[in-house]
């Protein structure tokens, strides 16, 4: 597959996955991509979820104070004098006061809460409108857009984690040349079974971005280990994925056998990071990692000038 070069957008990141999330004021569409335009009604009518649940929020206070006036007003009404009708006033004024003071207290829980219950409320549209918006990326994807439909499938990513979406978004990252500067993730797109093309995009990412390689990516070169080394470049990719393991110290702990299945191959910078790792901590029992390291380090570098 010839690949193609490409100037990925930078993917913004939210404190929490539905922040992205917009529906449409008119239609009741959900959406995670686009900014003001509704994709099914047209009308610029888009608001984010969040001040969807405030508004709702704001309704509720509404309706609150509205029964507690309703209640105060009663309470004159009904009083039989002027000390009743008094202390009926007070008592409105004061849980006015002491309901507002709860609400403030309270915000941000009785938005998530309010948040949660509209979710809840809303699920089949909501997945109805992920689906829109996955057909939508696919058509763009048709159209040979792949840049664009990548980071479409990158934004519905963030709610929908099937392998479905996850694998999309790999094979266009394969189709596409990779570069240092670009906006690249790996954990959201790990899969719970073996995928050749997620290893090949693994060891390009050794090579590129090894800081996005982590415990998850580890884990899964040392689960499918064997699958890989059936792969044409297998061997060279577990190469890559152990270098990038020892960058550091605790990688090194938690992955030995990774690390020395693949330490004699390692290039040279790699291995001197792993000997350095080695020599620096001499208070971890290091085992047969430890034992292996020496002897490359007295067959390969013992006498290089970059290991003394
Ligand atoms: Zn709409």
């Amino acid at each position: 597959m010839k690949k193609i070069p490409v100037q990925l957008n930078p993917y913004i990141k939210t404190r929490q996955a539905y922040e992205k999330l917009k529906i449409c004021h008119s239609c009741g569409r959900f959406t995670i991509l686009g900014e003001k335009i509704c994709p099914s009604c047209g009308k610029s009518s888009l608001i984010k979820l969040e001040k969807k649940a405030l508004s709702l929020q704001r309704r509720g206070i509404v309706k609150e104070t509205i029964l507690i006036l309703a209640l105060v007003a009663a309470g004159i009404f009904f009083s039989e004098s002027t000390l009743q009708t008094s202390l009926c006033a007070a008592g409105g004024v004061t849980s006015l006061i002491l309901l507002w003071m709860l609400r403030r207290n309270t915000r941000t829980e009785r938005q998530s809460y309010q948040l949660g219950k509209l979710l809840q409320r809303e699920s089949f549209k909501l997945v109805d409108g992920l689906r829109l918006d996955r057909e939508a990326a696919i058509e763009v994807f048709h159209n040979d857009e792949k840049q664009q439909a990548y980071e479409m499938l990158r934004e519905i990513g963030t709610l929908v984690r099937t392998d479905q979406i996850k694998v999309e978004q790999i094979l266009l990252l394969q189709s596409f040349v990779l570069r240092k500067d670009m906006d690249l993730m790996l954990e959201p797109l790990l899969l719970d079974h073996f995928n050749p093309d997620l290893v090949q995009y693994m060891g390009e990412l050794s090579k590129l971005k090894r800081g996005l390689l982590k415990e998850k990516a580890f884990r899964y070169a040392l689960i499918h280990e064997a699958q890989i080394l059936r792969m044409k470049d297998g061997e060279h990719i577990l190469i890559g994925i152990a270098g990038a393991a020892v960058r550091l110290k605790r990688y090194v702990i938690l992955y030995p056998h990774l690390v020395m299945r693949y330490a004699r191959k390692l290039p040279k910078d790699r291995f001197l990071r792993l000997y350095n790792v080695i020599r620096n901590n001499p208070q971890h029992n290091w085992g047969a990692l430890g034992a292996e390291v020496s002897e490359i380090y007295n067959e390969k570098y013992k006498w290089d000038t970059q290991f003394q």
